[in-house]
């Protein structure tokens, strides 16, 4: 199957209010050019500095999403361009994506990572550590971000029921969180393996790696 097949299998399967991020980690940037010339214009990496040189060598009508952990001493690299940063899980964070987004007078749009699954080894917040870092005074002074959803993954298993689970988690959280900030549209969960699944629990993202470009030669 060619990315452009893969692609469109993919669209065709999924309701149109879902948005697709085409995760484009490890991959050479034909393969993102397939994708590209194949209408894809949302691709999602997990790594700033290479995000940051694939930008420099593609279209600029692309969104980059960053999708990995967010180190705070990167941020700056990708100040300029980045367009939904998901994993942010602190106010430390969100106000060095704030400075930095000052700088290139920008506003950065960002999705709080909310840690939805029962293994510990994932990153993300609380619900209530959301719901505080929304009614706080200090972020209401970060005039550089907004927060337009949040972000969530699953624990690594082939137990459907606590994907579900973990999934309904992170939409009630969401629900949680609208009625503090009305404005938050976006509920990013589900990948390849269960992206179905995710969006019967709410998904309005999903981030789609494998199943687009074909499995990579190691572990992210
Ligand atoms: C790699 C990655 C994906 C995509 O994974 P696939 O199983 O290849 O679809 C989605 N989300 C995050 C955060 C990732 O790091």
């Amino acid at each position: 199957m060619s990315i452009q097949n893969n692609l469109n299998t993919i669209l065709s399967q999924i309701p149109e209010h879902v948005t697709l991020v085409a995760v484009s980690k490890t991959k050479p940037i034909s393969d993102l050019m397939d994708a590209y010339n194949a209408g894809q214009r949302i691709f999602g990496e997990n790594k700033i500095q290479e995000m940051t040189e694939k930008y420099e060598h593609m279209p600029k009508d692309i969104q980059w999403h960053m999708i990995g952990h967010v180190q705070r001493n990167k941020v700056k690299y990708m100040a300029e361009f980045v367009s939904l940063i998901h994993g942010v899980d602190s106010l430390k964070l969100l106000t060095e994506i704030n400075k930095q987004a000052k700088k290139h007078n920008r506003v950065i749009n960002c999705l709080l990572q909310i840690k939805i699954a029962e293994e510990d080894s994932k990153f993300g917040m609380s619900s209530n550590d959301a719901k505080e870092l929304l009614l706080s005074e200090d972020f209401s002074e970060l005039k550089n971000v907004r927060i337009t959803g949040v972000m969530g993954m699953a624990t690594f298993t082939d137990n459907n029921a606590q994907i579900e689970q973990e999934f309904k988690r992170l939409t009630a959280t969401f629900e949680t969180l609208k009625t503090i900030d009305t404005s938050l549209e976006i509920i990013s969960m589900g990948m390849s393996g269960d992206y179905s699944l995710a969006i019967d629990c709410g998904s309005t993202m999903i981030r789609v790696g494998s199943s687009i470009f074909g499995s990579r030669n190691y572990n992210n």
